[in-house]
């Protein structure tokens, strides 16, 4: 049931004081660090000011704009040579920024990872598939180490390479796997056109998603798909990768380690604290952290924490799930649209296959969103009528929902492709040259 039951099991007011006094370590330890020393002499901030929890919001936040400013050693606490690791961000949103790990911070994110597959139900004896990327990219490497260190049988294949990924899951009877959601989805349509059934001619029983913002329907999909129960995983390089905030098998929202980290929720735009329970962006301070600490750094994430305590016993506060990245958002004739609500419409029509994509063009100094989705199998073989009543279907229901009349384009399964890396949810080309007059748009 538990890695480490101690921690996972401790009381509210031992997290804490546990938190407050890893906290002031935090603080100090940073204040060597040649970023952290600079902010704090211009706020005129010291390490002692620090002295409760509540004191939190005296420290200064922290961006991922920091973090490329100071590349590459600028939050680094400790001597070069102790080093071991360094991962990077994606760079979904820009440039990607550089995470440094110590043998110490290796070991702390391993055991947080261990956790979190014990927590779901993982055990020795359970064959373990990582799905995703291995190098610069965290998930491969966090998850495989965790998995390794529990003493279970690990396939590091890594992303992509369907068809290798279908036979190993069939040779040596994979029962875990750990995917990018929307890649869990690709999976399918390539098993389904091996003419494979998953629940019958695979052993999973457990499917760990994360890496990418994904709806409630997707997981049932993946669950009902493959026969597996499947966890919610959320993590971001710079809080080591994966292990950040896991869902238990209550699947009610996801605990973070709070003897770890140290979350808070603020409104994006004020930076304040948000009402208990109300959305806003994920703060997070790394706890017992090594070589970067990283105090109040703004994930970028929106989310809200669940009220009362989990059904599983475990004390660690829980979110809810990723409704976004803050600059996830999209803008189009004056409506503000995050992929997931496109997500959850089309998810929740029959017809609608696994995948799809958002395209946004300017003709005409007009804005055009045009949904690419995918049609299952037994409907994208009707005839053309019945394809085009489908179509005016799913736009009449993005309608309802976001108040702008999308293009819609129907695809046949497995039309849009996946490597196993990160989806491609939105392509934006409105900034595109058009027509003699080079528009770029509001920033
Ligand atoms: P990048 O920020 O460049 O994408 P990372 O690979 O570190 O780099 O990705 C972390 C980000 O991925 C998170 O900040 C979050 O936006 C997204 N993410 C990770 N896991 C989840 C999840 N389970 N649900 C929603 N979003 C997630
Ligand atoms: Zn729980």
């Amino acid at each position: 049931m538990y890695w480490q039951k101690e921690l996972e099991m401790m009381e509210d007011g031992l997290i804490r004081e546990l938190q407050l006094k890893r906290l002031k370590e935090a603080v100090l330890a940073a204040s060597r660090s040649p970023f952290y020393r600079e902010r704090f002499q211009q706020m005129g901030l010291e390490p002692e000011d620090i002295r409760t929890l509540g004191d939190l919001h005296k420290l200064p936040l922290t961006t991922k704009n920091d973090l490329r400013q100071a590349y590459p050693f600028g939050f680094l606490t400790v001597p070069k040579e102790r080093v071991i690791r360094l991962h990077a961000s994606t760079g979904t949103t820009g440039r990607p920024t550089v995470i440094l790990y110590s043998r110490a911070d290796l070991d702390q994110w391993t055991d947080l990872v261990a956790r979190c597959l014990v927590m779901t139900g993982v055990r020795q004896g359970d064959v373990f598939q990582n799905m995703t990327g291995y190098g610069l990219f965290t998930g491969g490497l966090g998850f495989h180490y965790a998995a390794e260190r529990l003493g279970i049988f690990t396939i590091p294949i890594g992303s992509g390479n369907t068809r290798r990924q279908i036979q190993m899951m069939r040779e040596f009877e994979t029962t875990v796997i750990h995917s990018i959601p929307s890649y869990a989805l690709y999976l399918a349509n390539a098993l389904s056109a091996m003419g494979i059934d998953p629940r019958k001619e695979l052993s999973l029983r457990i499917a760990h998603l994360g890496a990418e913002p994904h709806s409630e329907q997707v997981r049932r999909k993946v669950e009902e798909i493959y026969g597996v129960d499947a966890f919610n995983s959320y993590g971001l390089s710079e809080m080591y990768g994966p292990g950040g905030a896991f869902e238990c098998i209550a699947k009610d929202g996801m605990h973070i380690w709070e003897d770890a980290y140290l979350p808070e929720i603020i409104d994006p735009k004020t930076g304040k604290p948000v009402e208990e329970g109300a959305e806003g962006e994920l703060v997070m301070t790394s706890l017992g952290r090594e070589a970067m600490p990283l105090l109040r750094y703004r994930t970028g994430d929106l989310t809200s924490f669940c009220p009362g305590i989990c059904g599983c016993g475990r004390r660690h506060r829980r979110i809810r799930r990723i409704t976004g990245r803050a600059d996830d958002m999209f803008i189009i004739k004056g409506v503000n649209i995050f992929p997931i609500q496109v997500e959850q419409v089309l998810l929740g029509m029959e017809e609608a296959g696994n995948n799809y994509q958002i395209i946004l063009e300017r003709k005409d100094y007009t804005d055009i969103m045009t949904v690419a989705v995918e049609v299952q199998e037994r409907f994208f073989l009707g005839d053309r009528k019945e394809m085009e009543n489908i179509r005016q279907r799913v736009a009449k229901h993005l309608r309802e929902e976001l108040l702008v009349t999308p293009e819609v384009e129907l695809l046949k399964p497995g039309a849009l492709e996946s490597t196993g890396g990160k989806a491609v949810r939105v392509v934006d080309r409105r900034d595109i040259y058009e027509g003699g007059i080079s528009y770029t748009g509001p920033e």
